[in-house]
Formats: C-alpha cells, structure tokens, sequence
C-alpha cells in the first residue's frame, strides 16, 4: 500500500478523494466506489500500488492503437479495480474484483517492471490498461516517469473518468492515449456504468488539446447503445473536438459479467462504419475476424497504407516516416522507435 495522492483529511478521520469525479467520502476502515482506495485512520491508501495482477506483452494494436509504431509490441499491466460499474464489462474478472476475495497481486517493484520492458524484444514501453489505470494512478505515474527516463513510451487504456487536476499531471508523463467512449448520452452512462459523460468528454477535449497521440474506442452493445441518430451526433462532436484524424474504433460486444444480450451483429457495425467514415479518416471496426474496417488507406489518394490480419499489421504504400508513398501525405505521426 502506498498514501494516495489527491485527497483531503476531513473531520472524525473521514477522506475525501479527489481523483475521480466520484469524489468519494471514504469513511475510516472503508473503501472508495473503486474498491482499492482504503481510509486507515484517516489516511487514504492505494491498495493496488507495485500489485499488477496482469502482466503482458500485446500487440500494440490490441489495445487499440493503430496509428502508435504500429507493429509493434508493449508491455501491458493492470491490476484490480475500476471506477465505473458496467454491467457489459469485458474485464469483469479484474476491474469488479475485490482484492479481499483473491488478493491485491503479486509484488512488483518499479524496477522489476522497467527491467522486463527493456528486455521484450520490439517493446516500445508501457502500456497502463486491463482494468482502469486511474485506480492505480500513483504506480502508474511512478512507473510512468521511469519509464521515459529509459526511453521508453508510456500508453494509458482508459474510461477517461478522472478529474481535472490529476489529468494535468499525468499528460506529461503519457505518450499515447486511446479513451473508450461508452455512448453520448448522459442516461446511458448513469444506468450502465454508474458514472456520468460529461467528465469523459471533457477528459477527450483536453486529451486533443494537449497534443499526445489519441484513439477512440466504442464498444456497440445491441440494443443499449446502437442508435445511429445518437452514434451521428457523437461522430460529429468527434468531428468538432478532436478533429477528423483521429482514429475511431469500433468495437463488437460479446455477452460478459452481467450482459447476456447476444453479440453485435456484423451488419450494425459495417452500418457504423459507413456513417462515421463519412466524416472521419480513420475508422476501424474491433473484436471481429474478417471484415471492412481492417486496414489503413490515405485519406488523400486512398491507397492502402498498412494491412492487417488479426493484430499483425503489414507495412504496404507506407515509407518510414508515415508518409503515402503515393500522394507523400502524412498519415502516421509515430513509426519507428
Ligand atoms: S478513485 Fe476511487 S476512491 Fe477516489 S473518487 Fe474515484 S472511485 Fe472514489
């Protein structure tokens, strides 16, 4: 366990934390929505600091990033707890998780952690992800810092639920950001994930303005979250706020936690796909084997850019520095390491 950061001591040993806009009241002996931030006498803790419950190296594409050295691979950590409730969860069995039914992890220090990153061949760093890294924000910023000391990169998976100030002092420390954007509408966000949208969009608009890489993720759930009128209007906020590059994933639901509803249809998500790509450059759709919605063309001259099967990604009309071979536009920021 470590002190948390960002929180206030109140009267009779109460905490207040301020990391997320839960902006929790946690009473001594108690925890916070997340489940792994505990008041002991009157001192909040982090109960998943240096505790990753897992530990991998991924594809770089599978977290989703597309446009981040692609082909490459990151070493990717999580551990327990999150400070959403979605009853769709696709890691239910870490972020709802209490550390008291199977412990917080196993104990990995910092440097324990650096020296697994520098070892991984093709490993181009950190990837904060799995369950949601704001729970363990204090690991991550401390991993994050050494992360770039040793000339890695650091990426974070996230909800984007986190409030201001924390989020200030964690862009600097972050290289690549992909931000799940659940819906565009408040109720959705209240009666499925116990939260609420606009901190989420607000975290988006500051994420784009700060200038580090960033993707969006949007999982469609049949029947909760598949209107087309309300995906319009989120693909044009997308459009207005962070601008037509930034790349959109779209991505099928399978039946988890507490969701038993069937998977989403191909059709609906190729349905997707067309309607955002009238505005956007860059959508793909995730979680399914063969479909449109795999490769990167030029927004320019479209060309095919990079070909994908599964997570392998191959380099085609792309030359090193992310430019079209064809039209010399330049699509991908960030190639090789
Ligand atoms: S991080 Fe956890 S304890 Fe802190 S406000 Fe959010 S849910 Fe509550």
């Amino acid at each position: 366990m470590t002190e948390a950061l960002f929180y206030t001591k109140l009267s009779e040993n109460r905490t207040n934390c301020l990391l997320c806009p839960h902006n929790c009241i946690v009473d001594e002996g108690k925890r916070g929505v997340c489940g792994v931030r505990i008041n002991r006498g009157g001192i909040l803790y982090s109960e998943v600091y240096g505790r990753p419950v897992s530990l991998n190296t991924d594809p770089i594409e599978k977290k989703p990033l597309y446009h981040f050295y692609p082909g490459h691979q990151v070493l990717s950590l999580g551990t327990l707890g999150c400070t959403l409730k979605c009853s769709f969860c696709q890691n239910a069995e870490i972020s709802q998780a209490s550390g008291e039914d199977q412990g917080f992890g196993v104990k990995k220090s910092l440097q324990e952690i650096i020296v697994l990153a520098l070892e991984k061949q093709k490993n181009i760093g950190l990837a904060y992800t799995y369950n949601e890294p704001v729970v363990f924000y204090e690991y991550m910023t401390y991993l994050a810092a050494e992360v770039h000391r040793n000339g890695m990169k650091n990426i974070m998976v996230s909800n984007g639920f986190i409030n201001p100030e924390p989020l200030a002092k964690l862009i600097p420390l972050i290289d690549a950001f992909n931000i799940d954007l659940k819906s565009f509408e408040d109720n959705f966000y209240k009666k499925h994930s116990k939260s609420r949208l606009a901190p989420v969009l607000e975290t988006i608009r500051t994420l784009s303005g700060s200038g580090k890489h960033l993707e969006l993720t949007f999982l469609v759930i049949p029947g909760m979250n598949d209107s087309i009128d309300i995906f319009d209007k989120m693909t044009d906020w997308i459009l207005e706020e962070t601008g037509r590059k930034t790349p959109l994933h779209i991505s099928r639901y399978f039946p988890h936690y507490k969701m038993n509803l069937p998977p989403t249809p191909i059709k609906t998500l190729e349905g997707f796909y067309h309607h955002a790509k009238e505005k956007l450059d860059f959508v793909y759709l995730g979680n399914i084997p063969e479909s449109i919605g795999m490769d990167t063309y030029c927004p320019a001259c479209k060309s095919l850019l990079l070909k994908r099967n599964g997570y392998y990604t191959m380099r085609e009309g792309l030359d090193e520095s992310g430019s079209c071979t064809t039209c010399h536009e330049k699509v991908i920021n960030y190639m090789t390491i």
